[in-house]
């Protein structure tokens, strides 16, 4: 099969990682690719939103499937374009992307087909917010309905951050008409936990459990990224707990949206809250977590090449994925300066040597040839992974890999998996 992956990130090298492995690939390209997937894949020059030379692109190159990794290009009909092409292609339709591109439409979803998640209002101006928010007290959430890059969502704990989060999303514009809606809503109390399945269109495929570290520094302290390490299993969410939202969440929603004429294919990746009343939705996303999806790639055992093709074209034919016992664990190096204002153009030492640590792999995410050189070129560089027979064997290999890399300003934080290896509480779930 010749297959055409969508993006350029550490999520995009660990799926063309995993892609080409499998026996059905015989070509495998990335737009717009990144030096490391390079060594796996021809790499396109087109960006991943250029929706349209894609599709030009695939059917020139007679592409047999194309795999989404970003979100951006599926909430601007990447799926649509391609189908419209008769180009398999194996994600959601814009319709169904409004799940993760529109929050306002998601709450509003949720409460049609009665899905647990906190209850809200949708505000269209400055005095409606307002009085929405005084009448949930403190703390409240504040979300800008839009794709913000992650930073559209406020958690106030005092009324001067509720007046200044709607002085930005209503008076400042910051966020566009991302925020021309806002939800409101109440905050939930909990532990946050994800699930992540590959649908297609009607089944699910659940993947194993996977955790992300959204804040900078160590102790959950800093501002917050697009994620600085992940393991997988996730240590927080039990077997329970994932069947609770497989059963009330994920397969609800995928029934709801069928019903309303926007089948899901592709991932459906729910933000979950577990409080005392059950565990509720604060989020959907609509393609795999990064660096979440870097973690599960390394423990999947399926080939993942047929599973999408099937899904593709609207049924897996299997009914459940394989993971590995093993746990894996993945570092995220980022450039200083990172999130606000990444630094770029520092080569990079050390990475053959981390690329020949046994046991290690390391997927490039923001990196760029110069001169023959590798050079940082994004915020997150690059992702140290491994696996072992427990986290803290995973960890051992992926920080000593990780410690032979360096830059001027390189930020990792050091603590990824810690408090769990002191808990110790991996044991109980797979
Ligand atoms: P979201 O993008 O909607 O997942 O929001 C980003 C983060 O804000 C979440 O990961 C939570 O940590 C927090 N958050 C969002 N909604 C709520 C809520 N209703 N209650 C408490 N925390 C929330």
């Amino acid at each position: 099969m010749r297959v055409l992956v969508v993006g350029g990130g550490g999520r995009e090298h660990a799926i063309c990682w995993k892609l080409r492995q499998s026996p059905e690939l015989s070509e495998l390209f990335c737009a717009p690719g990144n030096p490391g997937i390079a060594r796996l894949a021809d790499c396109v020059p087109l960006g991943a939103d250029e929706v349209s030379r894609l599709a030009d692109f695939a059917a020139e190159a007679q592409i047999d499937l194309t795999v989404v990794g970003p979100e951006l290009p599926l909430t601007l009909g990447i799926v649509d374009e391609f189908q419209a092409r008769g180009l398999a292609i194996f994600g959601p339709s814009r319709a169904a992307a409004e799940l993760e591109g529109s929050k306002a439409f998601t709450k509003q979803f949720l409460a049609r087909h009665a899905i647990p998640t906190a209850e809200f209002v949708l505000a269209r101006d400055r005095a409606e917010a307002a009085a929405a928010a005084a009448r949930f007290g403190l703390p409240v959430v504040l979300k800008a309905d839009g794709l913000a890059a992650g930073k559209g969502v406020v958690v106030a704990t005092e009324q001067a951050q509720v007046d200044e989060a709607l002085a930005l999303f209503f008076d400042d514009r910051r966020f566009g008409i991302a925020a021309d809606v806002v939800v409101v809503e109440e905050f939930l109390e909990g532990e946050e936990v994800s699930l992540m399945a590959l649908s297609d269109g009607r089944h699910l495929l659940p993947f194993a459990s996977a955790r992300d570290y959204k804040r900078l520094l160590d102790e959950d302290r800093g501002p917050n990224t697009g994620g600085m390490g992940s393991h997988s299993p996730s240590g927080v969410l039990d077997g329970r707990s994932a069947g609770e939202a497989l059963e009330h969440i994920l397969r609800p929603t995928l029934d709801g949206l069928a019903a309303e004429g926007r089948p899901f294919t592709g991932v459906l990746y729910a933000g979950l809250m577990k409080t005392e009343t059950g565990v509720k939705v604060l989020e959907f996303n609509v393609r795999l977590g990064d660096p979440e999806a870097q973690a599960l790639m390394l423990r999947l055992e399926d080939d993942l090449l047929p599973i999408l093709a099937a899904g593709a074209s609207g049924h897996f034919g299997v009914s459940r994925l394989h993971f590995k016992k093993e746990v894996a664990a993945v570092l995220v190096l980022a450039a200083a300066g990172y999130p606000d204002l990444p630094e770029r153009g520092a080569p990079i030492e050390g990475l053959a040597r981390a690329e020949g640590h046994p046991g290690a792999v390391v997927f490039h995410a923001g990196t760029a040839e110069r001169d023959g050189r590798i050079v940082v070129a994004g915020g997150r560089v690059l992702n140290v992974g491994a696996t072992g027979p427990d986290l803290p064997a995973a960890l051992r290999v992926a920080y000593a890999a990780a410690a032979e890399v360096s830059w001027p300003g390189l930020q990792m934080r050091t603590d990824i998996g810690r408090r769990l290896v002191e808990r110790a509480s991996l044991l109980s779930e797979g």
